[in-house]
Formats: C-alpha cells, sequence, structure tokens
C-alpha cells in the first residue's frame, strides 16, 4: 500500500496522489495531481487547474516542495476553463487538447500564441491535513467541523494505537480526523497493535464514495469502513469483536443503537437478551469505553440519556461547542489618518495626522489616569491597548517632538473584532463512560498490581 498523503505526506508534492490547493485564507480546494501523457512529451499542458487566479498545469504543481506558492501559467491553457469556469475553480481530470487553432500556424505564431499569458495570480500547495480536507471536501451530507471533532477525539480518547467506531461515516469529514488520532505507525500488517477506525454507513452511494476516498488517500490499513444499518446490526466485523474503547455516533437515532454497544446481550431499553446463539460484545473487555453522540436537538439528547443511563454508562454530559474567530490586529491609525486625504497625502499631512493622534491619545490617557478606581492596576494586559499611544507618549514626557515615523506609533492600538460566524455546524455533543465488568479475576489482578491491606 502506499502510504498515505494524510498521515505520511513525505516533503514534496507527488503525481497521483491528494494535494490542498489555498486559493485564500477561507477557500481550499483537493486536487488529485495527474501526470498526464500530454505533459510529458511536452506537446500539451495535460490535466490543468483553472482557477479565478489563472491555470495552473498539474505539471507545474508536481514534485514542489509542500507550502510552495506556484504561479500561474504563462501560457493560455485555453478559454475552455474560462468558458466553464464556476465559483472559483475548476479542475480539469483530463488532458486538455491543444489549442484550438493554434496548432494550423507556423511555430513562430503558436509559440506566440501560448505565450499570451493567462494571469498573473498564484495558489498556495498545501500538505493534506485532515481541518484542510474538511474545509474543502465533496459535501454528501452535513459534516463535523475541526472545533467539534477536535474535542470529541481529546474526550473519547482517541490517541495512537485506539480501536474506535464511527457511524454514520457520512462525508468522511470525522473519519480523516480520527483516522490521524489512532495511527500509530505501525506496519500495515501488524493488525493487533494498529490504531484503527471502524467505520459504518447504510446509505449505498455514500458508502461506495467512502471506500474510494479511503483508498485513494492511502487509509485503506487504517480505516475499515463497512456498509450496514448499525440500528439492526451492530458493530461486529465478520462476526469479531472490534475491541473499541472509543466510540463516535453521529447518527439521527443513536439510543437505537446503543444496545449494540454493551457488555452484555441486551434489548433495547436495557432488557437483558436471553435468546441462543452466540454473541460477542463490540468493546474491550478489560478497558473503560468512552462515547460521544452528536444531536442536533434536545429531544434526541434526552432520549440518547436515557437509553444511556439504562444501558450502565456513567460521567453522562453534555457540551455544545460555541466556536468563535476573533481577529486581533493594530488599527493603523496613521495611515487611517493619512487616507482622509486620499492616497496622495504628502509628507505634512503625515504630520499634521500623527500631532492629532498624538493629543488625541494623551486626552485619553489623561481622562483614564483621572477616573481609575483604586482597585483596578494596570496589568500588562490592561495595558495593551494603551501601551503604544499614550503611556508611550508619558514615558516622552509628552514631548510632540517625536518622528512621525516612530514605529509603535505608526503600528497604531490593538485592536480585535469576533470574525463573522465559521461556516460550521455544531450540534450537542454527549459524552459517557462505561467502565469495564468487575469480576474474581479482575479482582485478583487488582489486588496483585496494588495490594493494599496485605
Ligand atoms: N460524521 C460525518 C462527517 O463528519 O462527515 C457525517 C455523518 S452524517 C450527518 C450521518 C450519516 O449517518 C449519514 O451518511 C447517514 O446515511 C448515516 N446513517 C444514518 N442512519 C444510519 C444507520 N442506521 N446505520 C448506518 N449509517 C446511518
Amino acid at each position: 500500500t502506499r502510504p498515505s498523503p494524510f498521515l505520511e505526506p513525505g516533503l514534496r508534492t507527488s503525481a497521483n496522489s491528494l494535494a490542498i490547493v489555498g486559493l485564500s485564507r477561507d477557500n481550499y480546494q483537493p486536487i488529485t495531481l495527474e501526470l498526464s501523457a500530454g505533459a510529458v512529451d511536452g506537446y500539451a499542458e495535460g490535466a490543468t487547474l483553472n482557477t479565478r487566479f489563472g491555470s495552473f498545469p498539474h505539471s507545474t504543481l508536481i514534485d514542489v516542495p509542500w507550502g510552495s506558492q506556484v504561479r500561474a501559467s504563462v501560457v493560455d491553457t485555453g478559454s475552455r476553463g474560462r468558458k466553464r469556469r464556476r465559483d472559483d475553480v475548476e479542475s480539469e481530470s483530463t488532458p486538455m487538447p491543444s489549442h484550438d487553432d493554434t496548432d494550423d500556424k507556423p511555430p513562430a505564431q503558436q509559440a506566440l500564441a501560448k505565450a499570451v499569458t493567462a494571469s498573473s495570480g498564484f495558489i498556495y500547495l498545501l500538505r493534506p491535513s485532515p481541518e484542510l480536507w474538511t474545509s474543502g471536501l465533496p459535501h454528501r451530507t452535513q459534516v463535523v467541523y475541526t472545533p467539534d471533532y477536535s474535542y470529541v477525539l481529546q474526550r473519547i480518547r482517541a490517541r495512537p494505537g485506539t480501536r474506535l467506531i464511527e457511524a454514520g461515516a457520512g462525508s468522511g469529514s470525522f473519519t480523516h480526523a480520527s483516522a490521524r488520532a489512532v495511527y500509530n505507525g505501525y506496519p500495515r500488517s501488524d493488525t493487533d497493535k494498529r490504531g484503527k477506525v471502524f467505520s459504518f454507513e447504510y446509505h449505498q452511494p455514500r458508502f461506495e464514495k467512502m471506500q474510494e476516498e479511503t483508498k485513494d488517500h492511502g487509509l485503506n490499513g487504517i480505516v475499515h469502513i463497512t456498509h450496514r444499518d448499525v440500528y439492526q446490526d451492530g458493530f461486529l466485523i465478520d462476526g469479531t469483536s472490534p475491541q473499541a474503547t472509543a466510540i463516535f455516533l453521529d447518527l439521527p437515532a443513536p439510543w437505537e443503537a446503543l444496545h449494540h454497544l454493551s457488555r452484555k446481550k441486551i434489548h433495547k431499553g436495557g432488557k437483558p437478551d436471553d435468546s441462543d446463539g452466540a454473541w460477542e460484545s463490540a468493546l474491550d473487555p478489560k478497558q473503560s469505553v468512552h462515547i460521544c453522540t452528536f444531536s442536533p436537538c434536545i429531544e434526541q439528547v434526552t432520549r440518547t440519556a436515557l437509553e444511556l443511563r439504562t444501558l450502565g454508562w456513567t460521567d453522562i454530559d453534555m457540551v455544545e461547542i460555541s466556536h468563535k474567530r476573533i481577529s486581533v490586529m493594530r488599527e493603523r491609525v496613521g495611515i487611517n489618518y493619512t487616507s482622509e486625504r486620499g492616497i496622495n497625502a504628502t509628507p505634512a499631512d503625515v504630520t499634521e495626522a500623527v500631532k492629532k493622534l498624538k493629543s488625541d491619545l494623551k486626552r485619553t490617557h489623561e481622562f483614564h489616569k483621572g477616573h481609575k478606581p483604586d482597585s483596578v492596576s494596570e496589568s500588562s494586559d490592561t495595558k495593551m491597548d494603551t501601551d503604544d499611544g499614550a503611556s508611550k507618549l508619558e514615558k516622552n514626557g509628552g514631548d510632540d517632538s517625536v518622528a512621525p515615523s516612530e514605529p509603535p506609533l505608526m503600528q497604531g492600538r490593538v485592536v480585535h473584532r469576533t470574525e463573522n460566524d465559521l461556516k460550521t455546524h455544531t450540534s450537542y455533543l454527549m459524552f459517557a463512560v462505561l467502565p469495564p465488568e468487575w469480576d474474581e479475576e479482575a479482582e485478583a489482578a487488582a489486588l496483585a498490581k496494588w495490594p493494599c491491606g496485605q
């Protein structure tokens, strides 16, 4: 099996492997880099990524260090891309034919025609990570976003070597994050020691797509995807226990699946199942199991909590992640003052602006000095906002002759703003723990380990 670009990406991009194209801060596009025949023999660009920042033949994106900035091709990759452009980006997965009528012209004219530049833009080639995959993945369902899954994974104790059950797989956002969390670098054949994600999905097309992606992303030694209705048929793999210690359920009715995640054969609602027939628990019998269920409404949470309690889960609690991105920046006051006069402001305008700024800051500082309550001491935190302006002035003895270009003044005050809500969909996160069964063997083992009272 070839290495996964998510887990063992190497130092450079490679052909037939995934890369994430960074178009802007919040715009990422996953692409599989293709080295097509056209690109090799030099007659055509081959597969090309067309974006509003220009065209990028895949041949220019292969074997470059991760994180590189790549400039748009100087070759006009044809009007086809422009005609067919949707949104920001369009990925061509098939080699482009040579340009329309250009090839009929004499070589010199062909070269000239090709030298017509498409754009002067650039993109970044980024190493695949679950976070970037979540930002750009093809949505087939609602997905779990990074602020939620990072918290969930640490609460359910997912770590290298963990055997984790996930249902349903949906668009695979959580699957990628959990695969990285449990990956412990063991050789792929060493099945006993390897961390593993057992993922279940009952929707046939989504299951097939997940299978394909798992293979393409080199995750098939770590992610095992099963086509299954887990309410009905539970979580065993070919009749064998996955021996899980961590569980994540992103299902419309998680309480319908919980009786399959018990230590004893049991019916939904907690009634013991005395029917004959082989039965095996999907859980590791020797360790505590941590679960998280992800539900958008409180009625679902209530039903899940009831079922968890009935089935013997403990430490049940609920969390909602309210993630805000806060942009912290310096207000470029000097520049703003300048721009009041337009972009052609003279040095005299700048001097005047800085003078005004200094007197404003001094007034503000005087005001706060006069009104500060005794109990408030000026910590370095509270000073932050004014330090570059007013208190600097005081250190200078209020000297107006400070040069306009003095760095702290020109840098402006530190301000922060809450950015528009992130593109996320969050839910109520329910957590619980199922301790291992306690029996005579466990008692003897515990006494051997901690011989208290002996
Ligand atoms: N966590 C996923 C992600 O991050 O991309 C999204 C999961 S999506 C919200 C819920 C998925 O559960 C759907 O794909 C749905 O087909 C699947 N599902 C619903 N009921 C199921 C069942 N009984 N057994 C297995 N999968 C089920």
